[in-house]
């Protein structure tokens, strides 16, 4: 699936680059302010991901502050 991280910072949404096969927790850095989000994608986000098969594509969460 791809995943879509909305920045806790600054609000900007980007796609996460890469495919995720499995739940997974990662950093990514945010294109909009830089800062460093720590991002987990859940086996729920996956499901989820999976029933929308039009598009495959989630919402990720940031489960924490900007670590930045
Ligand atoms: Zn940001």
């Amino acid at each position: 699936m791809r995943a879509i991280v909305t920045c806790e910072g600054c609000g900007y949404r980007q796609m996460v680059a890469r495919q995720l096969e499995r739940p997974e927790t990662f950093h990514l850095v945010c294109h909009g302010c830089e800062r460093t989000l720590l991002v987990t994608v859940t086996a729920i986000d996956m499901h989820a991901a999976r029933a929308r098969s039009w598009s495959k594509t989630a919402p990720a969460r940031t489960l924490s502050r900007p670590v930045a």
